[in-house]
């Protein structure tokens, strides 16, 4: 296991953070273009700046990929499902090979609530 670097994880940590203050909003209703505009900047931002970290201390390209990044949530479930999945294997300790448990039960998650959303 790689060790993490401090700066990336800071990176990530803020991108991650972007994604839920834009997934909260559009669970709300209140994701306006405004909303959505604003928090795209940011997240381009930060992308640009971890970009250009990892090209100059590691070297690569970014490991982190659109894949954290906010996509339209409402056009995308599958997108949410993908992300809640994920956050389900970092819970877990990135522990490998519960891929489709994680899936299932973000699945599970997002469909229920979704049909809570609709009913309300
Ligand atoms: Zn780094």
């Amino acid at each position: 296991m790689p060790e993490r670097c401090k700066q990336c994880e800071r990176y990530e940590k803020g991108l991650k953070e972007l994604h839920e203050r834009r997934t909260n909003l559009w669970r709300r209703g209140e994701l306006t273009d405004a909303a959505a505009e604003k928090l795209a900047a940011e997240e381009q931002r930060v992308t640009e700046d971890l970009k250009k970290h990892q090209a100059t201390q590691h070297g690569h390209s970014p490991v982190l990929t659109a894949k954290t990044l906010a996509i339209e949530p409402s056009q995308n479930l599958e997108e949410e499902i993908r992300c809640r999945a994920h956050e389900l294997y970092e819970e877990r300790g990135r522990e490998d090979g519960l891929d489709l448990d994680d899936w299932l039960r973000a699945e599970a998650e997002i469909t229920a609530k979704n049909a809570k959303t609709a009913a309300a």
